[in-house]
């Protein structure tokens, strides 16, 4: 609706004007990128390390560090990365989107990852995690979790963006 709409519009200025009224270039950006190898469907990895060797290498003290992976079969949050809950959660999502279920998506590309992209959509691509005095502050029982989803084995892009200062 169109009230709503300039709402929104002059709320977005507002917040425009408060952002250039703060100290201007103070902020940077740095994108570090990391290659994944993974051995298909549940093939779980710890990419902490890749998020903190980015703030490390980047010299950045305080910010977000957004973690991404490229792709629509694969997807990224936080857990306890330890073997059993890295199953129970492969063992849930076998049950919400099984492997071998029916997907409209099989016939339309003739693909078997009908279950890849259901699962990756409920996961999410990515995370967003505060770094405070030049590290992750992440729990000590949470790790940053890249999880592949799709049927075969792939080559992953994680792209870690941090935005700091
Ligand atoms: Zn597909």
């Amino acid at each position: 609706r169109p009230l709503s709409d300039e709402r929104t519009l002059k709320n977005h200025e507002q917040h425009r004007e408060r952002v250039n009224c703060g100290k201007a270039g103070s902020a940077m950006v740095r994108t570090h990128t990391q290659i994944v190898s993974t051995r298909g469907q549940g093939d779980a990895h710890d990419i902490t390390g890749v998020g903190a060797a980015a703030i490390a290498a980047s010299g950045l003290r305080a910010g977000v560090a957004t973690v991404f992976v490229v792709g629509s079969t694969a997807a990224v949050t936080t857990i306890e990365f330890e073997p059993g809950a890295i199953a129970d959660l492969n063992r849930v999502f076998e049950t919400l989107a099984p492997r071998d279920g029916d997907y409209k998506h099989h016939l339309r590309w003739g693909d078997d990852n009908g279950s890849s992209h259901v699962r990756a959509a409920l996961l999410g691509p990515s995370v967003s995690i505060p770094f405070v005095g030049g590290k992750l502050a992440l729990g000590t029982w949470q790790q940053i979790l890249l999880l592949e989803l799709d049927t075969q084995p792939r080559e992953r892009e994680v792209i870690v963006q941090l935005v700091g200062e």
